[in-house]
């Protein structure tokens, strides 16, 4: 065999361990709480099938074309009206259309980052934005959180400590974060963006959850609040996803960002895939153009609502053996064993039992709080969801 050179970042590449989980999906019997995917039973096949027959009558050659780098206009149209519905003011012009948010996020690390330059990251944060960040060789720096997502306060102490200039991007997920299903309080919010101005910090904001409130009332995202304020206006970018409120099957997101930096993204995406898919964008536009969004995320609330509660309700039995913090939102419940139970040998007892999730350990930077854990209530159904927690019940009780 040729002796093969790799680049720095890949001479020996870690994968993700949420996907290493998915070889234990395959038993028979197995209960996921592991995964972020959506509920199979929520997707909207019936008007997707519809509005994909419609893209294809209407204009079959656009989805059979290549497209503009920065997505069709049809699409992009749609996804300002939709910024518009969630509160912030967006032009068809300001949305680059990416192939997934993952993709958001690559392309500004592409443009924004040198190898050594320092990423604030939420801790616990999103293991996908750990991993794109360590392979581009960012120093990350863990920012604290509690239930209420970023703790502002602390993060104010650590920026006045560091040397002005030293941070590059801040990376968030501040509504229903991916793993504590945490949502930023507005005051923090403000705070967030104070410091941005105070210390001339760019903020990522990753938005995929945040339409999948269940309770409680909507907050402005932070580009929202950036476009209100003189101080933080284009201090954001902001990255957003059909996946969880369409179907990740589309492969479709989008970026929000400033001038200068979308059109920096649009040519690095030219070098990765030239154009997100045409044909999953002509159906999406179709989808929301007549309005099947609207029509389907009531439905899709009221079940991720039960099935949160469901969960919640399960886990109450289990409270002498991991405590919770309930989320209003997002797909994620975060917990933590008492008396330090490992989360990995927890894992362990219940893989054995057939039910999985996934132990805490991916989620930081550094420093991993072992007794920690995530579960996602999305993907299984309600009795799923019982004898799942019914399962690790006993697999703690073993422990
Ligand atoms: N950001 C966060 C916080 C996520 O949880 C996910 C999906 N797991 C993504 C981005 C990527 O989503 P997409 O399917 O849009 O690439």
């Amino acid at each position: 065999m040729p002796d093969y050179r790799f680049s720095s970042a890949f001479q020996a590449p870690t994968g993700s361990v949420i996907r290493e989980l998915f070889k234990y999906l395959s038993l028979p019997g197995m209960i996921s709480f592991a995964g972020g995917y959506p509920a199979a039973q929520f997707f909207d096949r019936t008007a997707l099938a519809a509005a994909s027959a419609q893209a294809f009558a209407e204009a079959p050659l656009d989805c059979l074309q290549y497209a503009a780098t920065e997505g069709l206009p049809a699409l992009r149209e749609q996804l300002s009206l939709l910024m518009g519905r969630r509160g912030a003011q967006v032009s068809m012009d300001q949305v680059l259309v990416t192939t997934g948010s993952q993709q958001g996020l690559d392309l500004l690390i592409k443009v924004l980052l040198e190898p050594g330059d320092t990423v604030l990251v939420e801790r616990p944060g999103y293991p996908a934005a750990l991993q794109a960040l360590r392979m581009a060789g960012a120093r990350v720096l863990s920012a604290v959180t509690d239930r209420d997502g970023l703790d502002t306060e602390r993060l104010a102490a650590q920026l006045a400590a560091l040397a002005p200039g030293t941070v590059r991007l801040l990376y968030c997920v501040p509504t229903f974060a991916n793993p504590t299903g945490a949502c930023l309080p507005l005051a923090r919010r403000e705070q967030l963006l104070a410091l941005a101005a105070r210390h001339d910090l760019l903020i990522v904001e990753d938005d995929p959850y945040g339409a999948l409130r269940f309770s409680g009332q909507a907050l402005p995202s932070l580009l929202e609040l950036s476009q209100r304020s003189d101080d933080a206006q284009g201090r954001v970018v902001h990255l957003s996803s059909l996946s969880k409120v369409i179907a990740p099957g589309l492969r479709l997101g989008w970026m929000v960002a400033p001038d200068a930096i979308n059109q920096r993204c649009r040519i690095a995406k030219q070098t990765v895939d030239l154009c997100t898919s045409p044909w999953a964008q002509q159906i999406a536009a179709e989808y929301l153009r007549g309005g099947a969004l609207e029509v389907a995320l009531p439905g899709l609330l009221a079940g991720y609502r039960d099935k949160c509660q469901r969960m919640l309700t399960g886990l109450a039995e289990l409270e002498e053996y991991i405590e919770i913090s309930p989320p209003a939102g997002g797909m994620f419940i975060w917990g933590k064993c008492r008396q330090g139970v490992s989360a990995q040998a927890l894992l362990e007892q219940a893989i054995e039992r057939r039910v999985l999730f996934v132990p805490g350990a991916a989620f930081y930077a550094e420093a991993p709080e072992l007794d920690s854990l995530r579960l996602s209530f999305a993907a299984p159904d309600l009795q799923q969801i019982d004898t799942g927690l019914e399962r690790l019940g006993e697999a703690f009780k073993r422990l």
